[in-house]
């Protein structure tokens, strides 16, 4: 015998709902649904606006129309050639109208005379007026589940097994003996909810399931938006107060002594988001937290500048300051900028890398131990167990996407109390930015120094690749450098790209056996890697052909060409970051996609070719791939949300994390009673990311 005995109301055993049984309780765990909790969160997909609906009188040839009528004749027809077309004839008050489906007999079976359609698609001639529908969904019965028309209709997301129809009759059937037990399960204060402007959470699901209008719906939404970017920021919160404010920091006194020289000589005018970015990063380490800030800026934006200028602090104040890059190469680029743009002032700059001869690297060590080496830049053999810092002050990590949260903090412990940077050179929507680094303070390069060189950036097809190859030899001929970039690197025989391996053989030996052609991928071990392009920065290589391990900061300004392959298979932002490989030079510089996808693929390609703006080429990417697909597998950490949308509930967003900032400041280990649900949702939804951020 089935018992509901000992199941407190909300953990009740989906089964054991009305209108649910055995069977229907199968398909719904398929939905994730299996206690009367998860029904209550089981929200629609979307809705089906029925107050917009046409009265079947009115409905044209030539519109894109939604329907709702009752089915009165239904049949499939076959015709001549062998196509069987299922076709139903829809009635309400004001008239009828032919529906077709063809090629789709078996709706046969779930579509039946005295059902309620609710049909939308396009209205066409064709002995009369005929709709053929891109969507439908059978609303219940006429006459027997009452009049949809005026509502606003939840399409649930709904499963084998499972019609809409029935899943609206199960929320129906449960909806209002399970919602009152939600009440307790509230987490906000009223204080709280108001001040955010969303609804408690049983008028936010009630909401949800029966809206009176769209509007309402989203009300709904945001309220369940606002609590997943809540408690994602309360943890970011707890992580930057932790890293900021229990551990007193440095009190970086500014003297002007190299900040000011390094201003007077500067070749250029800071622009006005460095200058905001360097007022920002100054007051913090002038005051006594710790710094713990991201600085975000696309490439070319003059991060090494700002970061250098925040360096200086350091030192003017007797510390000394590090900076961490993924790569050696990068490690390199760095010392060489950062001694360039010192020029005659007296910092010592020191590089520490794997690359040293050990003793190169005893000297060096000797140098940052005792505080000779003022500015050290490196890769993560900055944090290895041998390296003594003498007063490290200001760690920076030059991310890029490589380093984990522990990693980027291990630099800043080496220092006793080091104030911490990080810089990264993705643009992302500044709400993705905060959902990421939300522990971190952000600042934002959003402009880019003036005079560089526009990229012109066009997009061919196959049979333009002749042409292509011309223009490369064209430009070599000239004394310039090409990337070829290619999206895989093993020929696999399902998927018909050219890898760039088979790609870098017939282009060497073929098409430019006159050229010196390098080839670049990810499998090359990292020394490897690092030669070939040693090889292309010094000249002594003509065309670089790789995959996109390119990708990461490199700087060779002599080179002016990045031909793409396959460029639809490339997200906009990794797009982006390629193309910003070139146009680093005095001279005119080229991106060419070489693509063959479908309209779609080419709508969005034509809008990467639009624009330079890594901010704006961001928000297009997220909005049109979402949230998973922008960051592909590159991005470990990347939170998964069931209704906060990235890209539009930024604003939100900003709100949730003021919030969770500020019950932090009064109450930083939520021990107030008024804080303890707080404290419990954190603790199950985020023990273990909590986890991630302390370091021992
Ligand atoms: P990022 O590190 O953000 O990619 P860099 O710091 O390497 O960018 O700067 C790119 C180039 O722009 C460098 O050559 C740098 O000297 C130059 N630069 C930086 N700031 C300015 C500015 N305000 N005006 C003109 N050029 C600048
Ligand atoms: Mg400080």
């Amino acid at each position: 015998m089935s018992t509901t005995a000992g199941f407190a109301p909300l953990d009740r055993p989906a089964q054991y709902l009305k209108g649910v049984g055995p069977k229907r309780a199968e398909a719904l765990a398929r939905l994730g649904v299996r206690t009367a909790r998860d029904l209550l969160f089981h929200v629609p997909r979307r809705y089906e606006d029925a107050s917009t609906v046409t009265p079947i009188g009115s409905v044209q040839v030539g519109m894109d129309a939604t329907v709702i009528g009752e089915v009165t004749h239904k049949g499939v027809l076959l015709t001549r050639s062998g196509l069987r077309i299922f076709q139903v004839l829809l009635r309400d008050e004001t008239g009828r109208i032919e529906c077709a489906w063809p090629g789709q007999p078996f709706l046969d079976r779930s579509i039946n005379k005295g059902d309620l359609l609710l049909v939308t698609g396009p209205v066409k001639f064709f002995h009369g007026r005929q709709m053929q529908p891109r969507e439908h969904f059978v609303l219940g019965r006429a006459g027997e589940d009452g009049d949809p028309r005026g509502r606003v209709l939840p399409i649930y997301p709904a499963t084998e097994g499972l019609s809409q129809r029935v899943m609206r009759s199960i929320i129906e059937a449960n909806l209002d003996a399970i919602l009152p037990h939600i009440e307790a399960e509230e987490v906000f204060s009223r204080e709280q909810l108001e001040r955010a402007g969303i609804p408690p959470l049983r008028e936010a699901l009630e909401l949800l399931h029966r809206p009176p209008s769209l509007a309402d719906a989203e009300r709904g939404r945001r309220r369940l938006a606002y609590e997943e970017a809540f408690f994602l920021q309360l943890l970011h919160a707890r992580a930057h107060h932790r890293a900021t404010v229990e551990r007193p920091g440095i009190e970086f006194r500014r003297t002007d002594r190299l900040i000011g020289a390094l201003y007077r000589q500067l070749p250029f005018r800071l622009t006005s988001a460095q200058t905001r970015a360097l007022r920002e990063i100054f007051a913090d380490m002038t005051s006594p937290r710790r710094m713990n800030r991201l600085l975000q800026g696309d490439v070319g934006a003059g991060k090494t500048v700002v970061a250098l200028f925040a360096m200086l602090l350091a030192v003017e104040s007797g510390y000394q300051a590090a900076l961490m890059a993924p790569t050696e190469i990068l490690a390199e680029q760095h010392a060489r900028t950062l001694q360039r743009l010192l020029g005659d002032l007296p910092v010592k700059v020191r590089l520490l890398t794997g690359r040293l001869s050990s003793s190169e690297r005893r000297t060096t060590l000797a140098e940052i131990a005792d505080g000779t080496a003022q500015l050290v830049v490196g890769t993560h053999a900055l944090i290895q167990d041998q390296v003594r810092f003498h007063r490290l002050g200001l760690a920076i990590v030059d991310e890029q996407h490589r380093f984990g949260v522990r990693q980027r903090m291990a630099l800043a412990e080496m220092g006793e109390n080091a104030d911490m940077l990080v810089m990264s050179a993705t643009p992302i929507p500044r709400s993705l930015a905060l959902t990421i680094y939300g522990d971190l303070d952000l600042s934002v390069l959003d402009e880019r120094p003036p005079g560089r060189q526009p990229v012109r950036t066009v997009i061919r097809s196959e049979r333009h690749r002749d042409r292509v190859y011309d223009f490369i030899r064209q430009e070599v001929s000239r004394g310039r450098q090409a990337y070829i970039v290619y999206p895989l690197v093993e020929e696999s025989e399902k998927v018909e790209l050219r890898a760039a391996t088979a790609e870098y053989e017939r282009l060497a030996s073929e098409v430019f056996p006159d050229l010196r052609v390098g080839l670049l991928h990810g499998q090359m071990p990292g020394e490897e890697k690092d030669a070939v392009m040693r090889a292309f920065s010094a000249g002594e290589l003509d065309i670089v052909v790789s995959t996109t391990v390119i990708e990461v900061g490199i700087d060779v300004p002599n080179a002016t060409i990045m031909v793409i392959e396959h460029a639809e298979r490339f997200g906009l932002s990794q797009l982006h970051q390629l193309r910003g490989r070139v146009g680093r030079g005095a001279e005119k510089s080229y991106c060419i996609l070489l693509s063959g996808g479908d309209e779609e693929a080419a709508e969005r390609l034509r809008i990467f070719a639009s624009t330079e703006d890594g901010f704006e080429i961001a928000r297009a990417d997220l909005r049109l791939r979402g949230m998973g697909d922008f960051f592909g597998a590159r991005q470990h950490g990347v939170p998964e949300f069931r209704y906060f949308d990235p890209s539009r509930d930024e604003p939100l967003l900003a709100r949730a994390r003021a919030d969770a900032r500020e019950i932090v400041a009064r109450d930083p280990e939520l021990e107030r009673p008024e804080h303890r649900k707080l404290r419990e949702v954190l603790e199950t939804k985020f023990g273990e990311r909590e986890r991630m951020y302390e370091v021992g």
